[in-house]
């Protein structure tokens, strides 16, 4: 058997957001692992702490007791340049898509690039166009976002997510505002891109017509992990 890579390694992780005076804890001491390359669905009704653990997962939270480690780095305790390097290395896929309206698709494939020192005009516009091809949207290049069906929003959205190359892809409800047609093409295109790329993906959802595009499902109800 093919030895299993741990990329993300969750122990002991509690959140809690303040409520008046008070501090209501929604993740209780989550242990998970994530290995490279699966496709992990985390699953769970509404309310049960799903976005919030994408988020400290993404450090956009910060981590308040227990860790989680990306790799070898932890993120407990780091700075907030350490946040932003690590960040670098995630894709993140949302359920409204997040594209900016005045420029163009490709301008919004392309964003992510823009501090990226490596990255020059030329080639940032060829990568963000091979991104759109990998997604199968190359020739709405030049339109804005706004004439693009949903399900066609979506795959820029996950064409932005993918152009930096991340080892890691934080998907929360993916197909959330999506028919079911453009939901089965958008979380397949998610997965061809996983195991062609070599990518992990950990896909939050209450949908549980996508199910089968997973290595993996776990449930989280009330900020407990049900396996
Ligand atoms: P899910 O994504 O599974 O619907 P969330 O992680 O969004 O769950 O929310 C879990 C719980 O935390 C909910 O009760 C929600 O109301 C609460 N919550 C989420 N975000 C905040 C916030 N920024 N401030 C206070 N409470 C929040
Ligand atoms: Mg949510």
């Amino acid at each position: 058997m093919e030895e299993e890579k741990t990329i993300i390694s969750i122990r002991g992780l509690r959140h809690s957001y303040q409520e008046g005076d008070e501090m209501k804890e929604v993740l209780h001491s989550v242990d998970m692992d994530f290995y490279k390359g699966e496709i992990v669905i985390i699953m769970g009704p509404s309310g049960s702490g799903k976005s919030t653990l994408l988020k400290v997962m993404g450090a956009q939270l910060t981590i308040q007791d227990g860790d989680v480690r990306i790799g070898d780095f932890s993120l407990k305790g780091a700075s907030p340049r350490q946040l932003m390097e690590i960040r670098r290395h995630l894709g993140f896929i949302f359920q409204s898509h997040h594209l900016i309206n005045s420029i163009s698709v490709l301008q919004n494939v392309q964003l992510p690039l823009a501090f990226d020192p490596t990255a020059t005009a030329k080639t940032s516009k060829e990568r963000a166009l091979k991104a759109l091809a990998t997604v199968g949207i190359e020739s709405q290049a030049f339109k804005k976002p706004s004439r693009l069906s949903g399900g066609q929003r979506q795959r820029v959205a996950i064409a932005r997510a993918l152009i930096r190359k991340p080892a890691i892809v934080l998907a929360d409800e993916p197909t959330a505002s999506l028919d079911e047609k453009s939901g089965r093409e958008v979380v397949e295109i998610i997965r061809e891109m996983a195991k062609t790329l070599g990518v992990t993906v950990v896909l939050v959802t209450h949908d549980n017509r996508i199910l089968d595009i997973a290595d993996r499902i776990v449930k989280l109800v009330d900020g407990r992990i049900r396996e």
